[in-house]
């Protein structure tokens, strides 16, 4: 088969090639993101490889059905950017990689928590600059504090995990409880007691038409004004004009985010030499409690390495006509 990987990176390209190196499909990679205008590059293609920032609605599935497409590959777990109804009515199948490492990304939030809550990164510009006071860099010990996790799935139950290894107590909100957590003595709680009772809240929580804008005016006027959230799922889950209502009433201990929901069109580029036009986020980042990461939680060698095979995998049980076990 011949497969057009869109929104390609270097840092994924030789993981990618690796997998298929004894396949007999083709890899093509185009470094633009797949939507309705550059969908036409993948007229001809049987499967189109995407990622998260990929547009795959009504009209992009149209232009790859009428090129012949019939596969979607997503080399992501969420699948929020996928009109997987258009997708079932043009016969176009969609597969994902439901889990890589839950611990990439779980480790990644803690990082955020703790290079926030430690100044870690102030701490690094300011001994490069030989400045060795330590004013302005008191944080807070995490041991004996409330940790709130909206979501507890493969992620939010390995982020429990840590949580609970820093002698925090863990409060949990999903609609349907993870037993593994139960047993780690997690406390499930509805979203208003979480948020009430929490110094420390983490999503992990998919996005959709429950969850989207789940951290609002109102949800955030319920935390605790010290709380910190931290945000390694979604961008459309935060509400980002009331956090920055919030963050400058000076009602939020903190905000570490690696995703945020206009991400698309600056997330995963180098933008060093050029002015954002996005005041929204340039605005967060001025924030001193505000912490952004370009969409890396993912990132670790053992991460790509189980999104190309798991692709790979995808891909072949599609070529050969078995069951899709990642099938959406
Ligand atoms: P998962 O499917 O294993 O778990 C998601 C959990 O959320 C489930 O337990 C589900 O019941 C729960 N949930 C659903 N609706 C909810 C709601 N309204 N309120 C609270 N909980 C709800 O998924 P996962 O592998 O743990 O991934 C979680 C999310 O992390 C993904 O959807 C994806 O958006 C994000 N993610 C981000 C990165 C990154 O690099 N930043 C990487 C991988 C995944």
């Amino acid at each position: 088969m011949d497969i057009a990987i869109f929104s390609s990176h270097r840092y994924e390209r030789s993981t990618l090639e690796h997998a298929f190196t004894n396949s007999s499909h083709t890899l093509v990679f185009f470094d633009v993101h797949l939507n309705s205008q550059q969908a036409p590059l993948a007229n001809g293609f049987d499967a189109v490889c995407v990622f998260v920032n990929d547009v795959v609605d009504a009209k992009t599935i149209e232009i790859l059905s009428a090129g012949g497409t019939k596969l979607i590959a997503l080399r992501c777990a969420g699948f929020n950017n996928v009109d997987t109804e258009a997708a079932k009515s043009y016969g176009i199948r969609v597969v994902r990689v439901p889990a890589y490492s839950p611990f990439a990304v779980a480790e990644h939030a803690c990082a955020l928590m703790l290079t926030l809550n430690r100044h870690i990164h102030k701490a690094y510009n300011k001994v490069r600059d030989s400045n060795f006071s330590i004013e302005g860099l008191c944080g807070f010990d995490l041991h004996g504090k409330t940790v709130g996790v909206i979501g507890t799935g493969a992620i939010g139950q390995v982020f429990c995990q840590i949580m609970q290894g820093f002698g925090c107590k863990v409060l949990a909100f999903d609609p349907v409880p993870n037993d593994s957590c139960l047993a780690l003595g997690v406390k499930y709680v509805d979203l208003d007691q979480l948020l009430m009772d929490s110094d420390i809240i983490s999503l992990h929580c998919p996005l959709n038409p429950k969850t989207h804008h789940i951290i609002n005016h109102e949800t955030l006027k319920k935390c605790k004004p010290h709380a910190v959230i931290i945000n390694t799922s979604r961008g459309g889950l935060i509400n980002t004009h009331a956090v920055i209502d919030t963050l400058k009433q000076g009602r939020l201990g903190g905000l570490a985010i690696d995703v945020y929901e206009e991400e698309s069109d600056v997330f995963f580029e180098d933008l060093s030499d050029q002015i954002i036009a996005d005041d929204d986020l340039m605005r967060l980042t001025t924030f001193p409690n505000v912490l952004v990461t370009g969409h890396q939680a993912f990132l670790t060698r053992e991460a790509l390495t189980n999104i190309a095979e798991t692709t790979r995998e995808n891909i072949e049980a599609f070529a050969a006509g078995s069951d899709l076990i990642n099938e959406i």
